[in-house]
């Protein structure tokens, strides 16, 4: 197979139309078998419940090339039982698991000319969704919905090298304590647009959410969740009900204790303890972890002591070890690794 003729290092993190998307249609309280199709323009009643009433849920994940050669994904029976949670929370109808997997690798194979060598340090980015296509005008759910993925190149993440992000505690709210912030879920970032706009103009590279009910705990931000170094090397991350379960922060945890033997930690965190950590990253599927070097709450300034030149050290090392693993040169757990082809 031979592959697109594209600058995949010189990417950037936009929609590129690949050849083939997996569609299949809920109709009558059951879904069809489902297809691979080349048309990816979607057309559908002008009143369905996705235009009116924002029922419609998504993943992201990646298929990228191994040091071997080999095309895979990675833990993508996470995406699956995640997307499942947030169908349930939109009274959505649930795709099944294992065909979630099944047409996750379909869509990589059919794309396969389009999945970034290795090295380049781009990769194929998936976009699972789901969403009520049936007219809905009165408020409840749609009886009809289409779930679909399609496959877009990404570029490298750290283009020109990592750069640690200056955040802002945002007097914006991310999710209700008993609301949808557990769920990836569109509603949640449409809410999120004006907040991350106004941040950017004042200069901010992201914002960082607090508990809405107490405002004294940190949250996530917009697409990311934290992680925290203390100067013991202890990893902390955040505890919530109200967090969008990162399957990379979940990875990263696991790494830090069971290849780095490090102490962790799920808790709540006080934005009022915030200076006592020694690092900070944010982690999700695009970057893996971006560096923190500073947060500003409101005039006062919290700058870590990693700096704003480079990853910590700890940061680093947890980096360094699951991008190991994603790439095939650290030998991963159990179930890891879905190899495509
Ligand atoms: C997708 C997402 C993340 C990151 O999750 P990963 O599974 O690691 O990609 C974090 N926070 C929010 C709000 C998200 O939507």
């Amino acid at each position: 197979m031979e592959k697109k003729n594209i600058d995949w290092s010189n990417l950037g993190f936009g929609y590129i139309e690949t050849e083939k998307r997996f569609v299949s249609n809920y109709k009558n309280g059951a879904w069809d078998e489902g297809a691979l199709v080349s048309d990816s323009m979607i057309t559908m009643s002008e009143c369905a419940g996705v235009l009116q009433y924002a029922q419609t849920v998504f993943e992201g994940m990646k298929a990228y090339t191994t040091e071997d050669g080999r095309i895979v994904t990675f833990r993508p029976d996470l995406n699956a039982a995640r997307m499942e949670d947030s169908c349930k929370r939109l009274q959505m109808p649930v795709f099944p698991q294992d065909k979630f997997i099944e047409a996750v690798s379909q869509v990589v194979e059919a794309n396969a000319a389009y999945v970034p060598p290795y090295g380049s340090g781009a990769t194929l980015y998936l976009r699972p969704y789901m969403f009520g296509s049936s007219p809905v005008i009165g408020v409840k759910p749609a009886e009809e919905y289409q779930f679909r993925i399609f496959a877009t190149p990404v570029g490298p993440y750290f283009k020109g090298g990592v750069k640690p992000l200056t955040i802002k505690v945002s007097d914006f709210d991310r999710a209700a304590p008993n609301g949808t912030g557990h769920i990836k879920a569109g509603l949640n970032y449409a809410m999120s647009l004006h907040a991350i706009v106004t941040a950017h103009e004042e200069g901010y590279d992201e914002n960082m959410y607090l508990d809405p009910k107490t405002r004294t705990k940190v949250e996530e931000t917009g697409g990311a969740n934290f992680l925290f170094i203390t100067k013991d090397n202890k990893v902390v991350t955040p505890k919530s009900s109200s967090i969008l379960p990162s399957i990379t922060r979940r990875s990263l945890m696991q790494v830090a204790k069971d290849y780095l033997g490090l102490e962790v930690e799920e808790r709540e965190v006080y934005v009022d303890e915030l200076e006592n950590f020694a690092e900070c990253g944010l982690c999700g599927t695009a970057a893996v972890i971006s560096p923190v070097g500073k947060v500003v709450n409101h005039g006062k300034e919290i700058c870590f002591p990693s700096g704003m030149n480079d990853m910590g050290p700890v940061t680093k090392k947890l980096y360094d070890t699951l991008t190991g693993i994603q790439m095939g040169r650290i030998e991963a757990p159990e179930g890891w690794i879905h190899v495509i082809k």
